[in-house]
């Protein structure tokens, strides 16, 4: 039987941790910043975007607002994004995906000054993480890799298999684990027999977006299973990628879903911010 990774708890002592580290960077004088841009009514991101700046609220961190309706045209989102870039008091700019159709999110992306982009995905930070240098990395991934260290898990020389290959966990999850000297595995929807492939990870991490992507039958002994996956069953309600249920029998360590890899990732964006305003002083 499995422990559980408690994301939440975890998340909580790392963010009392960080509210001393802020209050001493106020006393000398620093005040990280970060600000959001919400477009549209998308109501997962308004849930999103609401607890980001809750989050910001409790460990010090100044946070932002701007909301713009769902009819904004490209160019007045770029040029909110570049009076963001001029403001000397903004150390971080996060827009939220989605965006609206009418809108290129690559182009609004790649607006963002990379010394900025605290979600790590203007091609400037992509390149530099996948090069191994000191980058903003994408929160996701980055809470992951904490997560495991602070269960002690061991990463260098263990067979790390990611299953999902997506720009926002799965890529840069591998650039991450290599960084940490794991041998690392990344599955798609195009692999070819996925159960062996996944059978052979010590580190099975699954970003699928599809529910029972990983069972039972599909794990060895002794596994440490990271689920990022968050989907909803026939009740509604929220579940990962993972058979949670089964898996848990058969591995060492496993994430829930609520109150694993989602907690982490809050922190990590909090910690991105406080990284850019010490950057920026
Ligand atoms: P994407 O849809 O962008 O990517 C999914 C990836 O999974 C793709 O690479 C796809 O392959 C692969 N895939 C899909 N089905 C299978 C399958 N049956 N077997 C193997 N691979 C498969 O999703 P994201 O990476 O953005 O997100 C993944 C999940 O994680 C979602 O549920 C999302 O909500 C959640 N998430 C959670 C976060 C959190 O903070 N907890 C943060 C970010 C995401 P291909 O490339 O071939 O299409």
């Amino acid at each position: 039987m499995a422990t559980i990774i408690d994301g939440k708890m975890l998340s909580l002592k790392l963010k009392e941790e960080m509210k001393g580290r802020i209050a001493q960077m106020k006393e000398e004088g620093i005040v990280p910043k970060l600000v959001v841009v919400l477009v549209g009514n998308d109501s997962a991101s308004q849930v999103y975007v609401r607890n980001k700046h809750k989050s910001c609220g409790e460990v010090g961190i100044e946070s932002e607002v701007i909301t713009m309706p769902e009819e904004t045209t490209q160019q007045e989102l770029l040029e909110v994004v570049e009076r963001l870039n001029q403001d000397n008091s903004v150390d971080g700019i996060l827009v939220q995906l989605p965006l609206p159709k009418q809108i290129d999110e690559k182009t609004v992306l790649r607006a963002i000054r990379p010394d900025k982009d605290v979600d790590g995905f203007h091609p400037v930070n992509v390149g530099l993480l996948s090069i191994g240098d000191e980058c903003f990395a994408p929160a996701t991934p980055s809470g992951i890799v904490v997560m495991l260290k602070e269960y002690g898990i061991e990463i260098a020389g263990k067979h790390c298999v990611i299953v999902g290959r997506s720009n926002i966990v799965g890529k840069p999850m591998a650039a991450l684990m290599l960084k940490e000297n794991a041998t690392v595995t990344v599955c798609h929807s195009k692999t070819n027999n996925l159960a062996e492939i996944t059978r052979q990870a010590d580190i099975l991490i699954v970003a699928t977006g599809r529910r029972n992507t990983v069972t039972a039958d599909m794990v060895k002994e002794g596994v440490v299973v990271i689920d990022v996956g968050m989907n909803r069953n026939e009740l509604g309600k929220l579940c990962g990628d993972v058979d949670f249920e089964n898996v848990k029998e058969k591995a060492s360590f496993i994430t829930p879903v609520p109150g694993g890899v989602g907690p982490m990732t809050i922190t990590e964006l909090l910690e991105s911010t406080i990284l850019a305003a010490k950057r920026h002083h």
